[in-house]
Order: C-alpha cells, then structure tokens, then sequence
C-alpha cells in the first residue's frame, strides 16, 4: 500500500517534524505489523530520525552548513545555484528511512521523530509511505 504525505515547507533550510503524518498513513492502511518504508522523491530534501529538540535542530543545520557551505565554487551552480542543497541531501542525509510497525504503532523510541529536511525550500514537497506488512508474523491468540 502506498499512501502519499504532502509536506509544504515555509523556510530555504527547515527540518520539519512529519511523524504524525506518516503515523496517520499507517493507521489509514490499517497495517499492523510490517515495515513503514518513508521516501522522498525529491533530490534536495532528506529524511533522518532523530530528537526535534530546537537547539539540536539548530545544531543540526549549523553543522551541515559548515561541512557544506553554499557557493563553494561547485559545477552545478553554473545552472541552478542549489549545489549545496543536493550535496547536503546527497552526503550528509537519506532519502529513505524504514520504520518497524507493530500493533499499528510506528516503534520509535521516546525521543524518536521522524525528521523531514527541506534543503532548497520554501517548496511543496511529496514524500512516500509504502505499508509492507510482515506475512510471518505469527497469528495473535
Ligand atoms: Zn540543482
């Protein structure tokens, strides 16, 4: 089952807190036990898990920033001025995260959130839910 999360982004550099949307996806595809396989389609955004602390999220741009900085003489901005944007999602991120389901619940630890990071927004983005229900789970008494 694939379900489609539609994600707006206000900011150039935003991470975005999507967990509630992808835990609706799996609630809408009534799955109960599987894999949450969460995609974008996009090649200057990425996802990661991690802990949506506002000083951490700073953190967490301010490095990319400086591992990355924008207009470093790269080959690409000769065409659209995003080099850094597609190296940050390229080098430092993943297009993909895959999230165990069990009793329909998306089994993310206590400070667990699944991060959308927009890279070279304000856009309107799309990111993929695929529901991969586990066939050997045994049956429930
Ligand atoms: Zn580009």
């Amino acid at each position: 089952m694939l379900f489609e999360v539609e994600i707006p982004t206000r900011e150039r550099f935003q991470i975005v807190d999507v967990t509630e949307r992808i835990q609706a996806a799996v609630w809408r595809g009534k799955m109960k036990h599987g894999l949450a396989v969460v995609y974008t389609k996009h090649t200057t955004t990425g996802l990661l898990i991690n802990e949506p602390e506002e000083g951490l999220l700073q953190d967490f741009k301010a490095k990319m920033k400086e591992l990355i900085p924008k207009g470093a003489g790269y080959l690409h901005d000769r065409i659209d001025s995003n080099a850094h944007s597609h190296l940050r999602a390229g080098l430092l991120l993943n297009p993909e995260v895959v999230i165990p389901v069990d009793q329909g619940e998306l089994q993310l630890g206590t400070w667990q959130r699944v991060l959308f990071v927009e890279l070279d927004g304000p856009r309107h983005r799309r990111v993929i839910v695929m529901l991969c229900p586990c066939s050997e789970y045994p049956e429930e008494e």
